[in-house]
């Protein structure tokens, strides 16, 4: 992740990431990623440009770091994304973007009047006049919606909106943060949380044409039995995110707090240096402690603990537990995995259609498995 400043001209009510004193990126801090990461043999790499708003850059920036990035580490096969939310999008960026093939996350959080209610007047009409740009220039752009206390409520009016938007929906609970002065506001607890998820996994499966990345992510993690994605996964020295100024942290969620720091591109750290770092040494505690706390749990192989950044930011940074939302993965993943050995012992699939429609008339819940044949034949 490269995180070319933390400022941002949104206001969202619940963001803890922003800061307006925040530096901007330069070349020569490119540069010096470049010239660390040269060294770097056959590893595939992503670079997602987060912040803050990446577009602060400006259209300068993006022309020189992403054919740098590209042609200088071609031997990594370099991919590229950015979660912005759109404001800044002009025809110079979007076309920048476009040839580097960049596809765009941004944030709605529902309708007009419940988007602008979180994340403050004018949030949607901006995002929306960055998204036609986008859009226009050829870019794929998908929206990810952040749940919180209030919004949870009109959950129906969210998702018929994705719907009707024909987007595919991506879902983020408001989380507590290690900044800010009253960091539980918005919060969306465990319980909220895996009644949502479950709630989603059942509009997936009555909703054949309406895709949930969240809902796809929970099923394949079940399926394959490995994390689908970072939360699920020990993201601890595969991820790892530069802040303006060069300074390398564990993830983006850490940027800014001096503590977290790993190393200095500048310096040329190898990842054994960054993991030896008392904030790499954090992040492997918390996979050690994973592996005690939750070795009972019949998911630890494909929930990991859920995220370590969740895990430590309700206490200030110390390591007391795992991720709080466990209640909710657990009530997910229980869910995905009791449907799926009923049904198993039930074939639903296999079935003719008599057959099928008395089983399925049996089981007292949505069946999951043609969900996850969908999933699997995407
Ligand atoms: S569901 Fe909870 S107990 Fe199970 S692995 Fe995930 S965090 Fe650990
Ligand atoms: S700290 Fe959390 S959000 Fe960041 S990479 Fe790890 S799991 Fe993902």
């Amino acid at each position: 992740m490269i995180i070319p400043t933390l400022g941002c001209p949104g206001k969202c009510k619940y963001c803890w990431s922003s800061d307006e004193n925040s530096p901007k990126m330069s070349l020569d801090t490119v540069r010096d990623i470049v010239e660390w990461l040269k060294p770097v043999e056959e590893e595939h790499v992503t670079f997602t440009f987060h912040g803050g708003e990446p577009l602060l850059a400006g259209a300068s920036f993006y022309r020189e770091a992403l054919p740098m990035l590209s042609k200088e580490l071609s031997h990594m096969h370099p991919e590229f994304a950015m979660q912005t939310n759109l404001w800044l999008m002009d025809d110079e960026l979007a076309e920048i973007l476009a040839e580097y093939q960049v596809p765009l996350g941004s944030s709605i959080d529902g309708p007009e009047d419940l988007t602008d209610y979180q994340r403050g007047d004018e949030y949607y009409t901006r995002c929306m006049e960055g998204y036609r740009i986008a859009v226009e220039h050829g870019l794929l752009v998908r929206f990810i919606c952040t749940f919180t206390n209030s919004s949870v409520l009109r959950k129906e009016d969210i998702v018929e909106f994705f719907k009707s938007q024909g987007w595919v929906m991506k879902l983020h609970p408001a989380l507590p943060s290690l900044k800010g002065d009253n960091p539980n506001a918005w919060t969306l607890s465990p319980e909220e949380y895996g009644e949502l998820l479950v709630w989603l996994l059942d509009y997936a499966i009555t909703h054949p044409n309406f895709e949930i990345m969240n809902v796809n992510d929970l099923c394949r993690c079940v399926f394959t039995r490995s994390g689908a994605v970072c939360t699920y996964a020990d993201c601890m020295g595969s991820t790892f995110a530069i802040g303006p100024d060069g300074a390398i942290y564990p993830c983006y969620r850490f940027i800014g707090m001096p503590e977290w720091v790993m190393g200095y591109v500048q310096d040329k750290p190898s990842i054994a240096n960054l993991m030896e770092s008392p904030a790499g040494k954090r992040m492997t505690a918390f996979k050690e402690h994973v592996d005690s706390a939750c070795r009972d749990c019949a998911h630890i192989t494909y929930c990991r603990g859920g995220c370590p950044y969740n895990a430590i930011a309700p206490t200030g940074g110390e390591l007391e537990g795992v991720d709080p939302h466990c209640t909710a993965y657990k009530r997910a993943f229980d869910e995905i995995v009791s449907r799926m050995e009923k049904e198993m012992e039930a074939p639903v699939l296999s079935a003719g259609p008599a057959a099928r429609r008395s089983r399925v008339k049996r089981m007292e819940k949505p069946p999951v498995m043609p969900l996850i044949k969908r999933i699997i034949e995407k």
